[in-house]
């Protein structure tokens, strides 16, 4: 996509290097690096030099076939094909890309390696969150290369204060437009469509409001379960790994504002504005609910207990569905409900958001069968938009029937990991999340988890393969 009126990526200096911290990590194989095939592939970052770091021993011969299984896993899911500048990059860093073993936690080990690559440099902590942070810590005592770019993966902290130190230690590194804070969700397409279909389209705009919607749901339900992920999954749960970051960056997106231009600096003003209005809708306790999935059937496979998966520790409470209800104190939004949801190893998967419009205020005497309101669903996979409306029927033509009219949408040709590494590599940082909101969404989620520590909200039990427990949704 391109990216107008950015402030500041006109004048980036051209990244050089791109240096992934966590080379033998899950999230480099399985998004990253086709992330960056499809950006190849589009013919752009095609000149840069890839570093791949971690803890392993590994030789480059190693990394190199991790690179070639990945790009060629991205290849064969590709619609179209590479242009030939793209293929030719795509064949050089397959077998020239170098591979350093390094603890990135050792006082002065990083440094040493920046000193060592051409620049500047973008460096991706793929990297477990808390080594991460302890990395840039480290990085506060050394000078970095001219240009550097850091590229942080949520979880951002663990909780408000200590974003908020992670921010201030960011600060000392780099200036904010050379730091991004990756939430995937923003690279999307579906997710970037919301701001087309707002703002392009005078149809919608002017019932945006709380004379019109009923409420807006939010939903991303999986029937995915942990997927060898225990060891981070279950010191997060659902709300941090989903609702935190993803689904208020997209209830952000479907609330904001009309921003005065889709550049970095003004619609990041409005998700920042908007996510200031935005707290948990009264109590937690009333407002939110938590549960865990035991042993269930999805489709053929039987899933075993969440609790008895390797590497969970049941006193943890983690949670696989959560459910939160906010509320944007604003002119245009006081007494609309956001209910933001997600889970895994539910029996469907449901990925939307559901924007549910107010009853007319008067249906004429004569018309009948009405009995649902209008509802617009924008699908996250596949990517669709569908709206439910009322018109005559078949038949006595005075009774009314449901229609849907549908539309599938065309997904863009970079995967939202390409979306993210074309902000990276271009210097724009209009797709990551500024500093003030990661700081707002844990605001907005912490007396949840206050209030789930505190037991204040029973944990309910769901089988895998489920709608959820009986009564979700809410
Ligand atoms: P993994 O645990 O799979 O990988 C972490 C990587 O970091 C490994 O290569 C590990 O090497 C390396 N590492 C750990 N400690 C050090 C160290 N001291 N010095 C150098 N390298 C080190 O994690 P993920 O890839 O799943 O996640 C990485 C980040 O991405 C996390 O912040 C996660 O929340 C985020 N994320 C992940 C997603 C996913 O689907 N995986 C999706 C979205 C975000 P070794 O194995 O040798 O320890």
């Amino acid at each position: 996509m391109s990216y107008p009126n950015s402030e500041t990526h006109e004048h980036s200096p051209r990244i050089e290097t791109l240096l992934i911290l966590g080379a033998s990590g899950d999230l480099t194989g399985r998004l990253l690096l086709p992330g960056l095939a499809s950006l190849l592939a589009e013919g752009k970052g095609t000149d840069i030099t890839l570093v791949g770091a971690g803890s392993d021993d590994w030789t480059a011969e190693q990394w190199r076939s991790r690179l070639k299984e990945s790009f060629s896993a991205a290849h064969d899911t590709a619609q179209n094909a590479a242009d030939d500048a793209g293929e030719r990059a795509l064949a050089r860093i397959q077998t020239t890309s170098e591979y350093v073993r390094i603890d990135v936690t050792e006082p002065g080990a990083l440094a040493k390696l920046l000193g060592s690559l051409q620049g500047p440099i973008a460096i991706y902590f793929a990297l477990p969150p808390a080594i991460s942070q302890k990395a840039c810590s480290v990085l506060k005592a050394s000078d970095l290369p001219a240009g550097t770019r850091l590229v942080l993966e949520k979880p951002f902290g663990s909780g408000q204060e200590s974003a908020h130190a992670l921010n201030e230690t960011l600060a000392s590194l780099v200036p904010e437009h050379q730091i991004h804070r990756v939430d995937h969700f923003l690279g999307k397409s579906t997710v970037l469509n919301i701001l087309g279909l707002r703002f392009a389209n005078r149809l919608l705009e002017p019932l945006w409001n709380n004379n019109h919607i009923e409420k807006v749901e939010i939903v991303f339900d999986e029937a995915l379960t942990l997927e060898d992920r225990a060891r981070y999954y279950d010191t997060a749960g659902a709300l941090r790994d989903m609702i935190q970051s993803h689904l208020l960056e997209v209830m952000a997106l479907i609330a904001i504002d009309p921003p005065t231009s889709i550049s970095e600096r003004d619609l990041r003003d409005q998700i920042g504005a908007v996510l200031r209005a935005t707290a948990i809708d009264g109590a937690p306790a009333k407002s939110s609910r938590r549960a865990r999935y035991t042993a269930g059937t999805i489709g053929a496979c039987d899933v075993p207990n969440y609790v008895d998966e390797a590497g969970i520790d049941a006193a943890r409470q983690t949670e696989t569905l959560a459910e939160v209800q906010v509320a944007v104190s604003s002119w245009r939004w006081a007494g609309v409900p956001f209910i933001l949801r997600s889970g895994k190893a539910l029996g469907a998967a449901r990925k939307e958001a559901l924007i549910t419009f107010k009853p007319v205020p008067h249906l004429p005497a004569g018309l009948t069968g009405v009995d649902t309101p209008t509802r617009l669903r924008i699908g996250f996979g596949p990517d669709t938009l569908q709206l439910e409306i009322d018109v005559n029927g078949p038949g006595d033509v005075f009774t009314l029937n449901r229609t849907t009219l549908s539309a599938d949408l065309h997904a863009s040709r970079l995967s939202p990991y390409g979306e993210v590494l074309d902000g990276v590599l271009s210097g724009d940082p209009l797709l990551s999340v500024r500093s003030d909101t990661a700081e707002e969404c844990w605001r907005i989620v912490e007396p949840v988890l206050k209030a789930w520590k505190n037991n204040e909200v029973p944990l309910e039990e769901y089988p895998a393969g489920s709608d959820g427990p009986s009564g979700w949704p809410s």
